[in-house]
């Protein structure tokens, strides 16, 4: 049987025990909605092709009270990559099949071409290939299916991610402006220059599924991911799923009209809250207050933290902003917690204030009781979050 001929219950069976494992069968059947039998129906064969496996140690079984037998997903089986783009840079991470880092990579883009982007994608899979020694897997059952690896050269996924409008389900990307890109059939391309089974995903959403998993939206009914950076965007975690939109949009708070009529954004329209607090428009916006052309990023939060009143007026700007756009989330969404990641997260200090200020303004009731976490996330973990959700799709029909 191959990967994608599995049942859609195995793919459901499978996806619960990455993101809540170990667990006894029982509490598999509660999670999924399975009965028993289904349960033991779809366990056999995964457990049979080693992509599962039983531990020792009984647990007590809660409903009954009578030890029962934990099963887990098999770490070593799989290997997975994961890939996260920016404008001017990969990172890559190989991972098993828990999301857990073997081997990490980066290599510096010289065009945002695609074809140079697709060429160096396959380039930085065979590097990591090589460093983390990925052949096909020794402990591997006879019986198992050995095509996806195989073909792959011992990598059973690869997921890449993308800011912009991604949709995941046609892998293609429909636009990312920092890449200037329209309609690239990503997914097809990658795995065509690779060899491995490739998705794509919206580099928001595939961080925003690693921060459920294993980050710090582990066990919440609700959070969202805000990322402040080049561009601001948002994952939204409702029930225990990422929102990824009926069209492939979802959670772009960057475009929040709430920033105000006087700066454009790249998107076009005016009043973006990525068009006075991403750090391209902080940057624009504090060389406009001082009248320097070639102010940087660095040196705006060099001269704001040394008190200058221009510059720090925009990044209060930007705060307010922030604020606002946080306060729609909540009201909206009502989330458990908005963790605040991102290259921003390093100037947090100088638009911290304004952002609680803001929030608390415009927070309907007890939506202001939302818990705000900063927490700076490297770009591996971003691209972890692409080997995540490659991890999650292994058994997805039609993968
Ligand atoms: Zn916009």
């Amino acid at each position: 049987m191959t990967l994608a001929d599995r049942p859609p219950a195995a793919a459901l069976v499978f996806r619960t025990l990455l993101a809540h494992g170990p667990l006894t069968r029982a509490e598999v059947g509660r999670r999924t909605g399975l009965s028993p039998g289904a349960v033991t129906k779809v366990a056999t064969p995964l457990l049979a092709d080693g992509w599962i496996t039983e531990l020792g140690r009984p647990a007590v079984e809660k409903a009954t009270g009578r030890p029962a037998t934990l099963v887990a997903v098999r770490a070593e089986r799989a290997r997975l990559i994961g890939v996260k783009i920016t404008g001017d840079e990969l990172i890559g991470v190989l991972t098993d099949l828990t999301a857990r880092p073997l081997a990490t990579r980066r290599a510096e883009l010289g065009s945002r071409d695609v074809g140079a982007v697709v060429l160096a994608v396959a380039r930085l899979v065979a590097a990591l290939r090589t460093q983390a020694g990925a052949g096909p897997e020794s402990t591997e059952p006879e019986d198992a299916e050995p095509e996806d690896a195989e073909r792959g050269g011992g990598v059973h996924g690869l997921g890449v991610t993308v800011s912009g409008d991604v949709d995941g389900r046609t892998g293609t990307v429909a636009y990312s402006p920092f890449l200037d890109w329209r309609r690239v059939p990503l997914a097809r391309l990658v795995e065509s220059a690779t060899g491995v089974p490739t998705l794509i995903e919206n580099d928001v959403r595939a961080l925003t599924v690693a921060e459920q998993w294993f980050g710090a939206g582990v066990g919440l009914s609700s959070f969202a991911l805000v990322t402040v950076g080049a561009g601001i965007g948002a994952g939204l975690s409702i029930g225990g799923r990422v929102v990824s939109g009926a069209r492939g949009v979802a959670g772009e708070i960057g475009h929040l009209p709430v920033g105000g009529g006087d700066r454009v954004c790249t998107c076009g329209n005016t009043g973006c809250v990525e068009a006075v607090a991403s750090t391209h428009a902080i940057t624009d916006q504090a060389r406009r207050a001082t009248g320097d052309p070639g102010l940087t990023m660095r040196d705006a939060v060099r001269r704001a933290h040394d008190g200058d009143p221009a510059v720090r007026a925009v990044f209060a700007r930007a705060g307010r902003a922030m604020g606002r756009a946080l306060a729609s989330v909540a009201n909206l969404v009502g989330p458990e917690r908005i963790i605040i990641s991102g290259e921003g997260v390093a100037s947090y200090d100088l638009y911290a204030d304004q952002i609680r200020q803001t929030f608390a303004a415009h927070a309907f009731g007890a939506a202001a009781d939302c818990d705000i976490l900063v927490r700076p996330l490297p770009f591996e973990e971003w691209a972890r979050g692409g080997a995540a959700v490659a991890a999650q799709q292994l058994f997805a029909p039609g993968a």
